[in-house]
C-alpha cells in the first residue's frame, strides 16, 4: 500500500507515463525498435574502436585509442562524433568545452539537440562518454564505452525528424575514465554543473555506458538500471524513471534481456555527475558483478567480443525509454488512447523555435500542495494544466 502510493507520487511528479498502469505502445516507438539490430549499431563501435577505419573530415582514420590524454585520437573521436550528430538533421550540434584537470588541453563534449515543443524548457538527457582506458598503449573502449556512443547516436538518428514535448539532449562526454563525479569542471561533472547554474529544467538523465558484453556462459541476459537508492533520491525521480523502463519493456515485448532495476547508488560514470547537481539520472549497464567483461580497461576490449543478443535489447529498452520519458507527440487522430496498430503515421516536423540552451524554472522546494495537486491531475488522467516544479528543482 505505501509502496504503490509513493511510487503513484513519484510518476505524478515527474508526469511520467503512468507506469502503475499499462503503458501503451506508440506506434512510432515500434517502428524505432524494430530497426534496431546489429548491422545499424556495429559501425559506430567498429570505426570508434579501431576495428574499421573512421571516415573523419573527410578523410580515413583509424583509432588506436581514445584515451583522453591522447591528444590527437581523442580530438578525432569528439569530431566523429560531432559529424555523425550534425549528418542527422538535429536542431542543434555545439561543443561544450571544459578546462583540463591538469596540464592537458581542454576536453570536449558533444552535445546535439532536438527542441521540445509545448514543454521545451524540460529537458531530458542521453549520455554515454567518447573516451577509453588505458590511458597508454592500445585502449580500444569497444563495450566501454563505444557501445553507448553507437546506442545514443541512433537514437538521435531514429529520433531525427520526429517531435517531442521536451526537449532532448543527445551528451558524449569526454574525460569519464578521469571519475569526473569526483571533480568539478571536467567532462560531465563541468556539463552538469553548467546546466545547474544556467537553472536548467533536467527531468531525466539516462548514461548508457558498457551494455554489450555478457559472458558467453551467461544464462540470462541481464540489463540493468542503476539508481540512487530510494532513501537517497529526493522526489523518487530516479526511482520513477526505472519503473518506466520495466513497464515499458514488458508493453514493447522487448526480448532476450532479463531486466533489473538496481537502486543501489553506484555513481561510477557520467550520472553520476548529474546526481550530483540533484537532478534525476540512472545507468544503464550491463550486469557486472557476475557476469563481468575481463576485456575492460585493456587491449582486448574489441567489438568482435560483443553479445548481440544482449546489446541490441538493451539498446531497444534505452530508445523506449527516451521517447517516452521525452513524450513522443500525440498523433493528430489521437483521443488519448493511443492503439499501437492505429493508422498510418503523420510526424509533425514544425518544431516552434527555442532558444536552446538555458530555458529556466527556478530552484525551489517540492511543496506538498502542489504535489497532492498533481496527483489529483494524474489521478483524473489529465495532463498537468500547469507549470509545476518537479523533482529536478529540488537541488541540494
Ligand atoms: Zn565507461
Amino acid at each position: 500500500m505505501i509502496a504503490s502510493t509513493c511510487s503513484l507520487l513519484m510518476l505524478a511528479a515527474l508526469d511520467l507515463p503512468a507506469a502503475t498502469a499499462a503503458v501503451t505502445p506508440d506506434s512510432r516507438v515500434i517502428e524505432m525498435l524494430e530497426g534496431v539490430s546489429r548491422e545499424e549499431l556495429e559501425p559506430v563501435v567498429a570505426d570508434l574502436s579501431g576495428a574499421t577505419p573512421a571516415t573523419i573530415g573527410g578523410a580515413e582514420y583509424s583509432f588506436t585509442t581514445r584515451s583522453s590524454s591522447s591528444g590527437v585520437p581523442i580530438d578525432m573521436a569528439e569530431q566523429y562524433v560531432f559529424e555523425q550528430l550534425s549528418s542527422y538533421g538535429l536542431d542543434s550540434v555545439v561543443y561544450h568545452e571544459f578546462p583540463p584537470e591538469s596540464g592537458a588541453p581542454p576536453g570536449r563534449n558533444v552535445i546535439g539537440q532536438i527542441d521540445g515543443t509545448t514543454r521545451a524548457d524540460e529537458i531530458v538527457v542521453l549520455g554515454a562518454h567518447m573516451d577509453s582506458y588505458p590511458w597508454n598503449g592500445a585502449a580500444p573502449g569497444a563495450d566501454d564505452d563505444a557501445s553507448g556512443v553507437s546506442a545514443t547516436l541512433y537514437v538521435a538518428r531514429s529520433f531525427a525528424g520526429h517531435s517531442f514535448e521536451r526537449t532532448i539532449r543527445f551528451a558524449f562526454f569526454g574525460d569519464e575514465e578521469n571519475a569526473p563525479w569526483v571533480c568539478d569542471e571536467i567532462g560531465s561533472a563541468g556539463y552538469a554543473a553548467r546546466c545547474a547554474d544556467a537553472g536548467e529544467d533536467i527531468v531525466a538523465m539516462i548514461q548508457a555506458d558498457a551494455i554489450a558484453y555478457d559472458p558467453p556462459e551467461s544464462e540470462a541476459r541481464i540489463g540493468e538500471l542503476v539508481t540512487r537508492r530510494p532513501s537517497n533520491d529526493p522526489g523518487g525521480g530516479d526511482q520513477a524513471i526505472a519503473e518506466l523502463w520495466l513497464e515499458l519493456i514488458e508493453a514493447y515485448g522487448i526480448a532476450g534481456i532479463e531486466p533489473q532495476h538496481v537502486p543501489s547508488g553506484n555513481n561510477w560514470s557520467d550520472h553520476g555527475s548529474f546526481w550530483n547537481q540533484g537532478y534525476p539520472a540512472a545507468l544503464l549497464v550491463a550486469e557486472e558483478r557476475d557476469h563481468w567483461n575481463p576485456n575492460w580497461h585493456s587491449a582486448d576490449d574489441l567489438v568482435s567480443t560483443f553479445t548481440w543478443p544482449l546489446y541490441v535489447p538493451l539498446t531497444q529498452s534505452y530508445l523506449a525509454l527516451a521517447a517516452h520519458l521525452a513524450v513522443i507527440e500525440a498523433l493528430p487522430e489521437d483521443t488519448g488512447s493511443r492503439d499501437s496498430d492505429s493508422g498510418p503515421e503523420t510526424n509533425d516536423t514544425g518544431t516552434p523555435g527555442h532558444e536552446g540552451g538555458c530555458g529556466c524554472v527556478a530552484p525551489g522546494a517540492w511543496p506538498p500542495l502542489a504535489l497532492l495537486t498533481l496527483l489529483g491531475l494524474w489521478l483524473t488522467g489529465r495532463r498537468r494544466a500547469a507549470p509545476a516544479r518537479r523533482l529536478s528543482a529540488q537541488r541540494p
